[in-house]
């Protein structure tokens, strides 16, 4: 017998359709390029991707076509992704901070038609146009008088666009496993990976995220998306706000402690999520200028490790909630959020931060276990780690293109490429990555490129680079290498070597001159080893912060 239930497909754009019904006069608050606070409701938004998904129509961009967009968090960002999947196109997410190969290589991959860009990154993508073999224009986020003298050949204004048409415009009624967006992991590998999320796989992830033991969102919250759209989809929140009728605050490109301070208060702001370094920034102004945190509820730090210290200063001097999150692109991105247990509440300060500086645990709907290397799942007693691996419907199942192969286990697990523990109460710790890239300011710095980079030089046998905590930056990184018998090489001559092949802040904090470098069995560097070795290493920089 079957179910005699509705089936509607679960598509993003009825997340909006829901906004503009039941959350019309909600607001998207967001500062533009420019320092500008703009002011929208649901209402305006809903009205306004309408009338952009017509304009694309009218650019020729149709059903399964996609968009690319290089832009902060703003409110045309918003309306564009309901823009793009509107015609049934599938948005993609351009990290500014790649560097021009990977951003060429990931448009081409990608095979992008249109690329929406805010005024900021106009410069980079006229650099590269003639390299982007699908890409027919560009629409610049701004207003007609704000138009820049540009070298792109078919070019439009994002509101001379919206003018033009009516938003007298139905969605393109789809499937809910069609694409929805895509965003490329970090490539530190090798090249990026495109994940593919479909309109079923990010309504789910909403749903999930905005429950109470997760982001615990709702009509009274008002929310502000630090972490980018461009970086693991602003973990949701572009969906889970207008699901629930949240406000909005888009802190656009100002994210120093100073700008972000300002619109928690002027906007009243009562939950907000980004990357321990944001947060670094933000408790520093707070203790420099005496400042107080009356609206704020709830942080949630996630990308890399939150620190104990941070934790505590929230909960203690701030009397902010902190729970910590752990995700990945792959998972679209939320896989475990540290809130609390009932039973936890009655504990004390000490012992609750002893559990909220673990990554959290899963919600319903992600599946976590960890294994040794040959697959055997280990026990969920807090101390034995292994490979991480997860399963469930708002997870990878395989890479854009089918790059990389088979990506899951015969039980259809996900390995993470990280290497955690997991405690009775479900609560995950990441205890180290098989991948070793140096996490600085919540991007990621491939060891393994500037390792390659260095041993280019004539005078460098062997090089290996790992993070070293910084207190700003989380990690930077530093270059351990050995010299040729006899070679006159100074610190000075290996940064300069470099110089120009990296982006700047790829750059080598110091560079430390050893007679070995120690291996594994099968020849690879042993990072572990030298972590250890270098774990009381202060680096010049240190004090920068
Ligand atoms: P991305 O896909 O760029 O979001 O990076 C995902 C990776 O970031 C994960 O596989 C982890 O290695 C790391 N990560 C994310 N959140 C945390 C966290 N709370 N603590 C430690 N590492 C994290």
């Amino acid at each position: 017998m079957l179910g005699r239930m509705q089936t509607s497909a679960l598509l993003v754009n009825d997340i909006l359709d829901h906004a503009n019904i039941y959350h019309s006069d909600v607001e998207i608050v967001s500062r533009l390029v420019g320092g500008k606070i703009h002011r929208e409701t649901y209402s305006e938004a809903h009205l306004r991707a309408r009338k952009m998904s017509q304009a694309l129509q009218s650019l020729g961009l149709d059903k399964g076509d996609v968009v690319a967009t290089l832009a902060w968090n703003n409110h045309r960002h918003f309306e564009s992704w309901y823009a793009i999947t509107g015609i049934g196109g599938v948005y993609h997410t351009l990290n500014p901070r790649l560097f021009a190969d990977q951003l060429i290589y990931i448009i081409n991959h990608a095979e992008d038609k249109y690329i929406f860009v805010d005024l900021t990154f106009v410069p980079i993508l006229e650099g590269l146009q003639d390299k982007l073999n699908t890409v027919k224009g560009f629409i610049i986020y701004c207003d007609e008088d704000e138009m820049p003298q540009t070298t792109f050949d078919n070019v439009h204004c994002y509101e001379t666009l919206i003018n033009a048409h009516d938003g007298d415009f139905s969605w393109v009624q789809l499937d809910e496993n069609d694409a929805c967006g895509i965003c490329y992991t970090s490539g530190t590998t090798g090249n990026p990976k495109g994940v593919i999320y479909s309109h079923r796989s990010n309504v789910l992830h909403s749903l999930v995220a905005v429950s109470q033991d997760v982001m615990g969102l709702s009509s009274k919250s008002v929310v502000m998306p630090v972490v980018p759209m461009f970086h693991a989809n602003a973990w949701g929140l572009v969906f889970t706000c207008p699901m629930v009728g949240a406000a909005m605050v888009n802190p656009g490109p100002q994210m120093d402690g100073a700008s972000i301070f300002e619109l928690l208060d002027a906007e009243q702001v009562s939950f907000t999520a980004a990357v321990p370094t944001v947060w670094l920034m933000l408790l520093q102004h707070l203790e420099e200028q005496n400042l107080k945190l009356p609206y704020l509820d709830t942080v949630v730090i996630g990308g890399s490790a939150a620190p104990r210290m941070m934790i505590e200063k929230f909960e203690k001097d701030y009397e902010v909630d902190v729970n910590h999150a752990w995700g990945m692109t792959e998972l679209s991105p939320l896989g475990t959020m540290g809130v609390l247990k009932g039973k936890m509440h009655d504990l004390s300060f000490d012992e609750r931060v002893d559990i909220k500086v673990k990554q959290g645990r899963p919600p319903y709907l992600v599946q976590m276990k960890i294994t040794d290397d040959d697959g055997n799942e280990l026990p969920r007693d807090g101390k034995t780690f292994g490979n991480l691996k997860v399963k469930g419907p708002f997870i990878i199942e395989t890479y854009m293109k089918d790059d990389g192969g088979e990506i899951l286990d015969a039980e259809g697990y996900f390995d993470t490429g990280d290497v955690a523990t997991l405690d009775a109460d479900g609560f995950m710790q990441i205890t180290d990555r098989s991948k070793d890239v140096v996490k600085s300011g919540g991007e990621w710095i491939s060891s393994i490129e500037l390792e390659n980079i260095a041993v280019g030089h004539p005078d460098i046998v062997e090089a290996a680079v790992i993070g070293v905590a910084h207190p700003k930056w989380d990690e930077r990184p530093i270059l351990i290498v050995i010299k040729k018998e006899d070679a006159d090489l100074s610190r000075e001559d290996v940064l300069g070597f470099m110089e120009g092949k990296i982006a700047k802040w790829w750059m080598p904090d110091d560079v430390v001159f050893v007679e070995e470098i120690p291996h594994t069995a099968t020849g690879k560097i042993q990072k572990l080893a030298l972590r250890e070795q270098f774990k009381d290493y202060v680096l010049p920089t240190a004090n920068d912060a």
